[in-house]
């Protein structure tokens, strides 16, 4: 007789496991139910970019358009500081143009330098293609000097120098006179996007920063 009980509490855990305990959204039975939940779902795993939010389907190609080809990434520059000409007088100066926040922004570089000069070159000061400005680097003496606005921006500036600058070439005009020996201070690559150097009353040295990510 108890074996009865047994076959009956069996029966009534069978029915719960089959019925009452499945919470099915469709009339699912437990076990179409189970299966329905353990089934792989077939969902592409995608990849959007950060910076511009379009979708990739496999992250070595992400990888490489946030890398290289979103427009929107942040810029980064490409610095490279040329070698510096001139003597150790005066005190240290240093100004670079800020970049371009992205890719698809303009490029900023020195499009224009104005400054004093006489036999020597007095001053210095220049001039961003996004509107920025630097201080004047030097001292009050000679007569003012500006190369004009040059659109495409500077590659190169020559002059001579000793002791001091003597003479700036820039945008195919002359400031200054003709002592020290010629120099010629060259991008690589790219544009010249900041300047340093030394200056007290007359400019003593002068180096120029490049960014040779410009085109
Ligand atoms: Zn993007």
């Amino acid at each position: 007789m108890k074996q009865y009980y047994y076959y009956l509490l069996f029966a009534i855990v069978i029915y719960f496991l089959l019925f009452a305990k499945c919470n099915c959204d469709d009339n699912l039975f437990f076990f179409e139910n189970f299966a329905s939940k353990t089934k792989p779902k077939p969902k592409k795993k995608t990849y959007p970019c950060k910076y511009c939010g379009e979708i990739f389907e496999s992250k070595i190609i992400l990888n490489k358009h946030e890398k290289e080809e979103c427009d929107i990434r942040p810029y980064k520059p490409k610095i490279e500081k040329l070698k510096s000409y001139g003597g150790d007088g005066g005190n240290d100066f240093t100004f670079t143009c800020p970049s371009q926040k992205t890719y698809d922004d303009d490029s900023i570089y020195i499009n224009k330098i104005t400054g004093k000069s006489g036999t020597e070159v007095d001053s210095i000061q220049v001039y961003c293609s996004n509107g920025s400005t630097s201080k004047k680097f030097g001292g009050d003496g000679g007569n003012e000097f500006d190369s004009g606005e040059i659109d495409d921006g500077l590659t190169y500036i020559e002059g001579r120098s000793g002791g001091r600058i003597d003479k700036l070439k820039v945008n195919d005009k002359e400031f200054g006179g003709n002592g020290g020996n010629e120099f010629n201070l060259s991008c690589t690559k790219g544009k010249i996007v900041g300047i340093y150097g030394k200056s007290g009353a007359r400019l003593d040295k002068l180096g120029i920063v490049c960014d040779n990510n410009i085109e």
